[in-house]
């Protein structure tokens, strides 16, 4: 198939392992080429870059820039000295203390760094100073590239209100609503009545859905537009407001744009990224399912207007809300830089997107023309984050014990920033890859998909894995049917397992007589390899026993990740037979169950394992953490989770008296603990106060979410000793509340 084969060419090309006819031609030093730069007297091309960046963004990066056979230069944090990104680069500065406000924000260390280096230009990757025109400004008037777009344009675009009005003028479609000077609230309300409810309220300088509010008739809008102005005002230091007409069931596709220092601009087709949690994408896709080219046409179209209207060049993307209703889209605002999403357009253009963004930048023009612009099968990419689902998907710390994404090949492919052993901590944002896979068609990408999630192996901390997976697999997801609320639509297919409670606690039950089988199998090879200096008959297999066949009893908490329902004790018996294969016999709730299991360990923790005649791979990982062994298993598309109190007998013979179950270290009543870590950026209450109960206490906050602790009960503030500007770790004790005597106080 041509196609494919085209595809085979480009995406090697992508990968950097060959170089090919396509890449040739693309930016190749024609005559044009070193004309245009002459004419623009560029500096001469770059040999060190430094990456202003950390996590798999800079990984990301650098893979590229080394790739160009250019130096790299990475920045670190002293949370970060160990990362990933400073051993992959070749050369690192430090830059300041973790919080990032004292080094990934600090615009002049990293020029100082840049400077001492002796680097040429600073790629920002996404997030941190990559939207800042002051840090853009600060590069050039520096004598440093800013790979990126001109200062002018950021600062266009930072602002949503005047982005609206440029965008406008340009005639790119705006949602109805008001984005004008005028602040003062009635006059805001009779704007709000004119456009009609249910209304949106938008901070101009917002970014990360924080501080917007739906209003949804003429009696709410006062409150909200004033707690809106409030919450602007201390996120992002400016309180000005616009309103938009709320668009009710809307899909998020944004265009990917690229321009050059000469005034051409192309788009590379659209992403879908309307699976999102908190207005934050999980995952994203290219290009958009169910949309025709027309409509694809029309909207790159609107995309280029957009960019040409600012002059901007290098990458860029244009939002807009697609209004399924109507079918009509409209501008949401412009982000200037290299989005997190990027690779989904990579894999359908073939191209590498961050090779494109420093050739612009080093003042060479766009290689091809619109026409060229090639648009091959189906691309998806899952966000994997270290959060707790169950908990409204807070972000999560802790170590990596056990990491093993899916390899790469030539269509999945991993953008990682970690590896076994890193810690995710509170200061940075909590995503551990990005998943990528490509199709020849959507429904050949979302296979991969669904069979890439169910194989990538993290333990050590929650993850959002499962939940993605249940994502990939859902019916109206299979169907393309997205829309922004699909998360909150689907809630009950997506959290709720009780419809499939005894399906998933047998699945259970089957995982947890892999692992009993698994783990006899590993200490007897270990014990058979001498690994402690013994070597008897007794760590024979079967071990030797006078008069009855050796049995075994485990005991293993299964911890339901999906639903945080709690644990459900599962006590096992494994007999082992004359033949090395075990008998399993599992007592469950009410039920009892048994396998007959031959296990072939294969390199580090997998196994090959037969049950019943059907054998399947499977891959193991333990740890020890408060005060329990954890075990991992994946198994088929399945992953459990168990957990094993410690220095349980390793050999339990006949011992069938089971002890309770472990419990989990727990605070007396009333006691509140962080959801999460993050920094604490407001106290609302005195210690000693007395509160009402759902009173708010303090707020926290963990990348762009804001997070407020509520008291349990009424009573009285004790032991409330968080200062605003703390930070404090996952599961910590804030304060308690103890019941309020009247008499007491008198
Ligand atoms: P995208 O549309 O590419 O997902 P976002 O605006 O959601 O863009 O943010 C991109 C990335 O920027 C995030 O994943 C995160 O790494 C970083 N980021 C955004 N806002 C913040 C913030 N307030 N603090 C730290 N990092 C941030
Ligand atoms: P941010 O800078 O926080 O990313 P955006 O303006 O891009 O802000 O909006 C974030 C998200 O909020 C969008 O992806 C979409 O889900 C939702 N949204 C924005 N505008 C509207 C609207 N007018 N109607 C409905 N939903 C909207
Ligand atoms: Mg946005």
């Amino acid at each position: 198939m041509p196609s494919s084969m085209a595809l085979l060419i480009l995406r090697r090309n992508l990968h950097g392992r060959t170089s090919s006819l396509l890449q040739a031609r693309v930016f190749s030093r024609s005559p044009e080429a070193a004309a245009a730069r002459q004419r623009a007297s560029e500096p001469k091309p770059v040999e060190k870059i430094l990456v202003a960046n950390r996590g798999e963004i800079a990984c990301r990066i650098m893979r590229t820039v080394r790739r160009l056979g250019i130096r790299t230069v990475a920045v670190y944090s002293d949370a970060d000295a160990g990362s990933l990104h400073v051993r992959s680069a070749d050369e690192a500065v430090r830059i300041g203390p973790a919080p990032a406000r004292l080094s990934y924000l600090s615009g002049a260390s990293i020029i100082d760094a840049a400077l001492r280096a002796g680097a040429q230009a600073i790629h920002p990757g996404y997030g941190f100073l990559s939207e800042s025109a002051e840090f853009a400004q600060l590069c050039e008037e520096s004598g440093l590239t800013f790979i990126g777009p001109p200062a002018s344009a950021i600062r266009d675009m930072g602002d949503k209100s005047a982005s609206k009005k440029i965008m406008g003028s340009a005639g790119v479609p705006l949602v109805p609503g008001y984005h004008g000077d005028e602040q003062d609230v009635d006059f805001m309300r009779s704007e709000a009545e004119k456009i009609g409810y249910p209304i949106l309220i938008k901070p101009t300088h917002g970014g990360g859905g924080k501080g917007m509010r739906i209003v949804q008739s003429a009696n709410e809008f006062v409150e909200s537009f004033l707690g809106a102005q409030r919450e602007a005002a201390a996120s992002f230091g400016v309180d000005k407001i616009l309103l938009e007409k709320y668009i009710t069931r809307p899909r998020h596709i944004e265009v990917q744009i690229f321009g050059d220092k000469y005034g051409k601009v192309l788009h590379l087709n659209e992403r879908d990224c309307s699976v999102q949690r908190r207005h934050q994408k999980i995952i994203e896709e290219a290009p958009a399912p169910n949309v025709t080219s027309d409509f694809r046409t029309h909207l790159g179209q609107a995309a280029v207007s957009a960019a040409k209207a600012v002059k901007y060049h290098n990458a860029g993307t244009v939002e807009f809300i697609v209004d399924t209703a109507s079918g009509q889209f409209y501008f949401m605002e412009m982000n200037t830089r290299l989005q997190v999403e990027h690779p989904v357009t990579e894999m359908i253009v073939g191209q590498d997107l961050v090779e494109w963004q420093i050739r612009v930048a080093n003042g060479e023009p766009l290689p091809i023309d619109q026409s060229e612009v090639p648009l091959l099968g189906h691309a998806f990419e899952a966000r994997i984050y270290a959060e707790n689902v169950p908990k409204g998907f807070l972000p999560a710390t802790g170590v990596l014990h056990h990491y093993r994404p899916v390899p790469g090949t030539s269509s999945v492919r991993v953008d990682t920033g970690v590896e076994e052993g890193d810690t995710v901590s509170m200061h940075y944002d909590p995503m551990i890859a990005k998943l990528v896979v490509w199709g020849e068609s959507r429904s050949a990408a979302l296979v991969k998909l669904k069979d890439s999630l169910s194989k990538f192996q993290v333990a050590g901390l929650p993850t959002n894995i499962n939940f993605l997976g249940k994502l990939a697999n859902h019916w109206a997801f299979e169907d393309g049917n997205v829309e922004t609320h699909f998360i909150e639509h689907f809630k009950d297919d997506l959290f709720d397992d009780s419809r499939h409670e005894k399906e998933a606690y047998e699945e259970a039950i089957y995982g947890a007589a892999l692992v009993a089988a698994c783990m006899c199998s590993k200490e007897n090879s270990y014990f058979r390899e001498g690994g402690n200096g013994l070597n008897s008959i007794w760590h024979a297999n079967p071990p030797f026993r006078v008069n009855h066949c050796a049995e075994r009893v485990f005991e293993f908490q299964w911890d339901n990740d999906n639903d945080g329902t709690g644990s459900k004790l599962l006590v096992l018996s494994l007999i082992y037979q004359a033949d090395g294969q075990y008998d399993i016999e599992v007592e469950g709730e009410g039920n009892s169950l048994g396998f007959h299991v031959k296990v072939t360990p294969l390199v580090n923790r997998d196994f090959r394992v037969e049950v019943d005649g059907v054998s399947v791979q499977v891959g193991l990982a333990t740890y020890e953490k408060d005060l329990d062994k954890h075990i991992h298993i994946w198994h088929g598309s399945k992953h459990h989770h168990f957990r094993q109190k410690l220095g349980q007998p390793l050999f339990d013979d006949d011992d069938s008296q089971h002890k309770p179950s472990f419990e989990m270290a727990s605070h007396p009543q009333g006691t509140v603990v962080a959801p999460m870590a993050g920094l604490v950026v407001k106290v609302l209450a005195k210690d000693g106060m007395r509160v009402e109960e759902g009173q708010p206490i303090l707020v926290l906050e963990a990348m762009k979410m804001e997070h407020v602790v509520k008291a349990p009960s009424a009573g009285c503030v004790h032991g409330l000793a968080v200062t605003a500007g703390q930070q404090v770790p996952d599961s910590s004790v804030l304060f308690s509340i103890k019941e309020y005597y009247p008499e007491q106080k008198e």
